[in-house]
């Protein structure tokens, strides 16, 4: 963890807004949460090589997969490939 708070203060430090909710695409469509319907999201990354994963059979997943989580409701997708802001 100690990676991801460096690059967290890194971030602040260049006066950005890392969980700043926005609006994403991914394949051209716009992610809209299943669950309340909202289109506002806070982008994230999540490590996938766990033990878990590697019992599951899943190693081909890889590395890390990028997160977004709808503003209103927490509901968290899942994507292996970087959605692109809106
Ligand atoms: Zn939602």
């Amino acid at each position: 963890m100690a990676g991801f708070f460096d690059g967290l203060k890194g971030a602040l430090a260049a006066g950005r807004q890392p969980f700043a909710p926005g609006q994403y695409a991914v394949e051209g469509r716009r992610v809209t949460c299943p669950h309340c319907e909202g289109v506002d999201f806070a982008e994230g990354s999540a490590q996938l090589n766990t033990a878990g994963m590697t019992f599951l059979d899943l190693d081909w997943a890889n590395k890390s997969a990028h997160t977004l989580m709808c503003a209103q409701c927490s509901r968290t997708e899942w994507f292996g490939q970087a959605p692109e802001r809106l």
